[in-house]
């Protein structure tokens, strides 16, 4: 009889989440600070994209103007992409500088503008009125095109691989700002500016709540844009299913948004399936666990009819095992079948960091697994990444900041 040789276990690897780089902020526990409350100092002056259609009338009669005006301007601006008085020229000279700076006040300065070899993605740094910095990423598909935007210059949800989170909440963006990001980059399509049209009255088509900031911590703002954009009459007249708000979890929004009777397409940003490595990598999660937060989003679709997206950024010996990716699939087939598509997000190799990409098969396993267990996955594209625009990544350089001092607010 020979002897057996000895089982090896060999436990997986687990790398811990933690920030590099910079200190997280923590509070009096020692927990990562998390900040819900916006200061209410820098917002911007009131903007056609931040009132009602009926507001919007009643101010062009405050400014001396017949309602009928407050029409003309929408379609400037949401058709056009206009805000220059000069070629409103279907408006009386008299007063029309009046109305347009009442109602289109000025609210993004282009500071820098990043653009892929290829043309088909350009990153916006754009300057607040107040001097804040915050980012939009466009992107040019076969067939469409995504604005990822931001809602809040910063973020309070304090995230440790997020360059966003790092400097904390400055304030909450204007439901007009988030519109203008809009507006912007479909002047910029119009003129050409993404490489050669596929046909002449391309805009953007789809988009994605993933830049700067946490929408549902700037949820009133977010919700009237997101009106905004998919009002047929007085907006931009997009798809309700071409938008999608996401969320690291804010649960009792996750139940608002559901109530809105807006059908956008929801995305929760989990990253991990258990709360152990949850509490780590989304201080979120020590309000909401993983649980809560997938009620939620079941209680989304349910609400909707929607199917949800799962977003999970696949980080090398972090969240990237094999048991992950089992748990993962168990705990959303448990609230029900056809409810939810998972995007598994490879990130960039970052030799050196916590924070890199799993490899290849690491990461075909992962997506196998899930759709073996009957859980439509696909990895997604990361896009952007080039030119450090993907969801995670959108802060301001010290050099952006140089830039961005020495170019005046207009
Ligand atoms: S990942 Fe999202 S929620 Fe977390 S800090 Fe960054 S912007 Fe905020």
């Amino acid at each position: 009889m020979t002897e057996s040789s000895p089982v090896r276990t060999t436990k997986p690897r687990q790398v811990r989440p933690r920030a590099e780089g910079w200190t997280q902020r923590v509070d009096a526990e020692g927990k990562p600070l998390l900040q819900f409350a916006a200061p209410k100092k820098g917002m911007p002056p009131v903007h056609l994209a931040d009132l009602t259609p009926a507001q919007r009338v009643e101010k062009a009669v405050e400014l001396g103007l017949p309602g009928f005006r407050a029409k003309q301007l929408e379609k400037h601006y949401f058709q056009h992409y206009t805000s220059d008085p000069a070629k409103m020229t279907d408006l009386p000279a008299s007063g029309r500088d009046d109305l347009v700076a009442g109602l289109l006040p000025h609210l993004l300065t282009e500071v820098r503008r990043l653009q892929t070899d290829s043309g088909d993605t350009i990153k916006f740094l754009w300057k607040l009125h107040d001097g804040a910095l915050v980012e939009s990423v466009l992107m040019r598909y076969p067939g469409r095109i995504t604005l990822c935007v931001s809602s809040q210059a910063g973020c309070g949800m304090n995230c440790p691989f997020c360059a966003t989170g790092q400097a904390g909440l400055t304030r909450n963006m204007s439901a007009a700002e988030i519109i203008e990001q809009v507006v912007r980059a479909n002047a910029a399509i119009r003129a050409g500016e993404l490489g050669p049209a596929e046909h002449p009255d391309e805009r953007v088509t789809n988009i994605v709540f993933m830049g700067m900031g946490e929408p549902l911590a700037n949820y009133n703002r977010v919700i009237q844009a997101v009106r905004t954009m998919v009002d047929k009459e007085h907006g931009l007249g997009m798809s309700a299913r071409g938008v999608t708000v996401s969320t690291v979890g804010l649960v009792p929004a996750i139940d608002k948004l559901a109530g809105e009777g807006i059908p956008v397409t929801f995305a929760l940003s989990l990253h991990a399936p258990d709360d152990h490595l949850r509490d780590e990598m989304i201080p979120i999660n020590s309000r909401w666990k993983v649980d809560e937060a997938l009620d939620a989003a079941y209680r989304y679709f349910e609400k909707t009819g929607r199917r949800v997206s799962i977003e999970y950024a696949l980080i090398k010996d972090m969240n990237d095992h094999a048991w992950r990716a089992d748990l993962l699939a168990t705990k959303l087939n448990e609230r029900g079948h056809g409810w939810v598509h998972v995007n598994p997000i490879p990130l960039n190799p970052t030799p050196g960091s916590v924070w890199t990409a799993s490899e290849k098969p690491v990461q075909r396993e992962f997506v196998r697994r899930l759709n073996e267990a009957g859980i439509p996955t696909t990895l997604r594209d990361t896009r952007g990444k080039e030119i450090d625009g993907a969801c995670g990544q959108l802060v301001a350089t010290e050099e952006d900041r140089e830039v961005a001092s020495a170019v005046p607010v207009d």
